[in-house]
């Protein structure tokens, strides 16, 4: 989206990062558009679904999307009616979808940041009795990281905004998890509309200051200006953050994959492996000073001491009067060296000396088997 619609003032979606960053808005405004780019497969996925929300019309997506498209209609049905249950509200109006409304800095009345309602509810054709209003925001994708509605900037501005389009009295933010089809909820009293509006001014006048800090923490994972930014590069060399988190962190969206996804990953398992030792290969490859500029080394080999004359063996232990019942239950006999010896010993065929393997030594086997594997159909 251009900035035109912005003023080229901070928006709701990137207020989370200025106030936890006060020197990224900074930052930004020295980039290029292109620099700030960061598009993907499912940005555009996000943007359809909205579309979709906004306009009701489901013709551009897929059976998938669909079922995503419906959970949250779903949800924010729900949504809906706990609200109207809970405050008696009878009966309630829906707000233009999609609404920009802008903040102003009560000094100068400069629009200082912006902010989009996907969706909002209340009593808007009775001026006199609003106020309640219900504000929903739509995330179509996992939103593994996204910060509680209770202590979310974007929400924040957002009740905000409401509240001063309104003049609302109680606001209930809520975002609508579209992929799960779950709702996180939280509630702006009077009070604590105050003292929103009071975090925002600030965070955004602290942002506006000359040589602003730059904090970086786990939220610059979602700041566009992340390639370009010495305290993002600093930050990932912190052994705590090099070490520990990132593991963790896929394993936890792993939870949050859906089935089919997985599915295709999975797939690619065999690649994957290929893929690493090719790579492994490489590095042995390399000279010793190469390797050692990078931080790895050759290993000795494990030490390995196989057992070659086993009638050797075999009779030392008999010279200590062992018997030949508990030798032999310490030895594992293969398959392949068995047949193999009947073969030679009948003068058979491999065929033949299978067989015999099969039948005459039956009763001598224990068959199992390993644990079930997933394959393809
Ligand atoms: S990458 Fe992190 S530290 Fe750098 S500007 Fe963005 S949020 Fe701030």
């Amino acid at each position: 989206m251009s900035d035109d619609v912005r003023k080229g003032k901070v928006s709701a979606s990137r207020l989370e990062i200025l106030a936890l960053c006060p020197g990224s808005e900074q930052l930004r405004r020295t980039l290029p558009d292109t620099a700030l780019d960061t598009g993907d497969e499912y940005t555009d996925l996000g943007s359809k679904l909205h579309k979709a929300w906004e306009t009701e019309s489901t013709l551009d997506l897929n059976e998938e999307e669909l079922e995503v498209y419906q959970r949250g209609i779903e949800t924010l049905d729900r949504i809906i009616a706990e609200w109207k249950t809970e405050f008696q509200l009878e009966t309630v109006d829906e707000g233009q979808r999609e609404l920009r409304l802008y903040l102003n800095d009560p000094s100068t009345l400069k629009i200082v940041a912006s902010g989009q309602l996907d969706r909002h509810y209340g009593h808007f054709s009775k001026p006199n009795s609003r106020p309640h209003v219900l504000i929903c925001d739509f995330k179509g994708l996992w939103s593994p990281h996204l910060t509680p509605a209770e202590r979310n900037w974007q929400g924040r501005l957002q009740a905000v905004l409401a509240k001063k389009e309104y003049d609302a009295k109680h606001v209930r933010m809520a975002f609508v998890k579209a992929m799960f089809g779950r709702q996180d909820v939280t509630d702006y009293d009077e009070a604590a509309l105050g003292f929103a509006e009071t975090s925002i001014f600030r965070a955004i006048w602290e942002s506006e200051q000359p040589g602003a800090q730059r904090r970086a923490g786990p939220w610059c994972r979602y700041c566009p200006c992340k390639p370009f930014c010495r305290e993002a590069a600093l930050y990932s060399e912190l052994p705590s953050v090099a070490r520990g988190g990132a593991l963790e962190e896929t394993l936890k969206l792993v939870n949050l994959m859906p089935p089919e996804d997985i599915v295709a990953v999975w797939r690619k398992w065999g690649e994957v492996e290929k893929i690493f030792e090719a790579m492994e290969a490489r590095l042995k490859a390399l000279p010793e000073e190469e390797q050692s500029r990078l931080g790895v080394r050759m290993k000795e080999g494990r030490k390995m001491a196989a057992i070659v004359d086993k009638v050797g063996a075999f009779n030392a232990l008999r010279a200590l009067d062992i018997s030949s019942e508990k030798i032999l239950a310490t030895v594992a006999f293969g398959k392949g060296e068995l047949v193999a010896l009947y073969q030679a010993t009948a003068n058979c065929s491999p065929k033949d000396a299978e067989a015999w393997y099969e039948k005459t030594l039956d009763p001598f086997i224990k068959r199992d088997r390993a644990k079930p594997s997933l394959v393809e159909i």
